[in-house]
């Protein structure tokens, strides 16, 4: 790991061209992290880190969310499903200030309403939101990819300035172990598979120390062993941040729900049903809808 130490440091000269030092950033930098950098806190004192309520969106009339209320508890690990159309990309663009809703309650923690903020200010409150195609630099080593996806959160970088190196870099190699790219540090981003793009574009996600994570249908176009790659990863992130799966692969979703994990299953723009995947699958409306007989 010599070589991302190195780079590191002179990305931290690039990044400090005024030579400014934040005092007091000292030896917590790497526990106390989230402290230092966030201003906002989320406050989830008394509830759920994501509420919606009575959410509706048009589009030329077109409602593809009625009337959607649905809430995350801290810490959970969410499983939405339902058929295409259902509006559950659009419910990710409401929350990630991508798309406006016309009337309705969208809440991170209980004091930050998201209809009042616009798309970076959502980011950088926390809300890391995953695509369903990878999207890396395809040019750049994984590890830089990473190191990247750093850089671009402004106010972490700024607060490591003084000890960059070995916080980044030690940042840098747990990200890397919890995505399982160790071994393919050094390869060129282009040069993994879809599946290994995938954990990438999670780690780069991670960087940031999202509070929220939403993904939208990450196991598309993967391979079954890829897929349960995936789903262990995203287990592993139970504790560390609350999370939201868009998703088809009915394995994945029990992968990710256990046997007692909710599932929310969306239809029309609303929820049809939500329960454990055993109670939603026996559920006559979403046979109807979804599943199929
Ligand atoms: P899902 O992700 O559940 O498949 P979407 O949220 O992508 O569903 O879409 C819900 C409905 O809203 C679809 O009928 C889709 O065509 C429509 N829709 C989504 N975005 C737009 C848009 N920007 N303009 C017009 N219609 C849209
Ligand atoms: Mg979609």
């Amino acid at each position: 790991m010599e070589n991302i130490k190195s780079s590191a440091s002179n990305l931290a000269v690039d990044a400090a061209p005024n030579g400014d030092v934040i005092s007091g950033a000292g030896s917590h930098l790497t526990s106390g992290l989230g402290h230092l950098v966030r201003a906002n806190e989320i406050d989830v004192s008394h509830g759920p880190i994501l509420y919606l309520e009575d959410v509706n969106v048009s589009f030329d009339g077109f409602k593809a969310l009625k009337s959607l209320s649905l809430s995350i508890d801290v810490g959970e690990l969410r499983c939405v499903i339902g058929p295409n159309g259902a509006g559950k990309t659009t419910m990710m663009d409401v929350i990630t200030g991508k798309t406006r809703a016309q009337s309705g309650k969208v809440f991170l923690g209980q004091t930050m309403d998201l209809r009042r903020m616009d798309e970076p200010t959502i980011a950088r409150a926390g809300i890391g939101r995953k695509f369903q195609k990878p999207t890396v630099f395809e040019q750049h080593p994984v590890w830089e990819n990473l190191e990247l996806a750093m850089k671009s959160d402004k106010r972490w970088f700024a607060a490591l300035r003084a000890k960059l190196d070995a916080a980044a870099q030690a940042r840098i190699e747990e990200v890397l172990s919890t995505i399982r790219l160790e071994d393919s540090a050094y390869r060129l981003a282009g040069e993994l598979s879809h599946g290994q793009k995938q954990r990438l574009e999670i780690g780069m996600l991670l960087m940031q120390q999202p509070q929220l994570l939403l993904l939208d249908e990450p196991a598309a176009g993967i391979t079954d062993d890829e897929t349960m790659e995936l789903a262990r990863l995203l287990n592993s992130l139970r504790g560390r941040c609350s999370m939201m799966v868009v998703e088809h692969d009915m394995d994945f979703v029990a992968a990710l729900s256990g046997e007692k994990g909710k599932v929310t299953v969306m239809a029309e723009g609303s929820v049809l049903a939500e329960g454990t995947l055993d109670q939603v699958k026996r559920d006559e409306r979403v046979i109807e809808s979804y599943l199929g007989r």
